[in-house]
């Protein structure tokens, strides 16, 4: 695997090689969920680019941005361990020259509630022009993205189709410790104490999936949710009952099934989570 830190030098290293190319855009602080994206990649692609690029302006929060964790020695290992190719870790000096001026936006729901409603909308501007930028770079046949930020993969469904960029998004499951703990770079931060907290999400989660077995009422789960959470004692930022496809507000979980999202600050450390309830097979 090599490491390379210029588009240049990129261009010219994916232009000598076999296609099809897989592309994993990451934050780095590489973790099982991230390389569960890499394997897939590596099962399909002869060439597989982990990039590692810590977006400072999909950043709503300075403090998350200078405490996100750096350690580009362990990401390369461990990409090359899974089976990436290339690992690509540009400054920000080449991913945004001076004199940039130019953003991709996704408008509308789908950038505005949620993640959108409680970072900024500006946030998923920093995710659709990186993206961008990235698909552009390395013109990849296939683009790996997790379940685990399902939001965000909406809105790269949307940006491709609306761009109508060649390439195919494939989203992947969401890996988790085993006690339910959606893995996230941002769990290391996470005292003992939070931890047990943290994994409160998962279980709120169930508790609505529980709940729609017996309600096709978004409110019912709503509340399982906010009532295991309460007992935790963890204080969401929301708990959404949601389209899955277009994250409008769902009357009937039985009608397009519902993704349930969390989102909660735990001891300064910022999660979110989700799950999709399928609509029932009977109605
Ligand atoms: P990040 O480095 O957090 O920007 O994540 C890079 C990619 O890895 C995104 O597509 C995430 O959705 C995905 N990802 C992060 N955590 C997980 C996880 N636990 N399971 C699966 N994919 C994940």
């Amino acid at each position: 695997m090599k490491t390379i830190t210029t588009i240049a030098a990129l261009r010219t290293e994916l232009a000598q090689g076999p296609r099809p190319i897989g592309l994993v855009p990451t934050m780095g602080a590489l973790h099982t969920g991230h390389l569960s994206l890499v394997a897939r990649a590596a099962s399909k692609c002869p060439q597989v680019v982990v990039s590692v690029f810590v977006n400072p302006t999909q950043f709503d929060d300075p403090a998350d941005l200078r405490a996100y964790q750096r350690d580009l020695d362990s990401d390369a290992a461990l990409a090359e361990d899974a089976g990436a190719t290339i690992l690509f870790a540009p400054d920000a000096g080449e991913m945004y020259p001076e004199g940039f001026a130019t953003s991709v936006t996704v408008t509308g729901p789908l950038t505005e509630t949620l993640e959108g409603a409680q970072r900024g909308a500006q946030h998923f501007h920093g995710v659709t022009t990186v993206v961008t930028k990235l698909l552009n770079i390395v013109a990849p046949d296939v683009a790996y993205f997790g379940q685990k930020d399902a939001q965000q993969a909406l809105v790269i469904r949307r940006l491709v189709t609306d761009l109508n960029l060649d390439v195919k998004i494939e989203v992947l499951p969401t890996v988790r410790d085993e006690d339910g703990l959606a893995l996230s770079s941002r769990n290391a931060r996470l005292s003992a104490a939070d931890r047990d907290k943290a994994i409160m999400l998962h279980a709120a989660l169930q508790a609505a999936r529980q709940a729609a077995r017996s309600s096709d009422d978004p409110m019912q789960l709503r509340t399982a949710a906010l009532d295991t959470l309460a007992r935790a004692e963890v204080e969401p930022e929301y708990v959404a009952i949601v389209d899955p496809q277009n994250l409008s507000p769902v009357s009937h979980v039985n009608g397009a099934g519902a993704l349930v999202a969390i989102a909660a600050r735990i001891g300064g450390v910022r999660l979110i989570d989700n799950l999709v309830i399928e609509p029932s097979k009977e109605t």
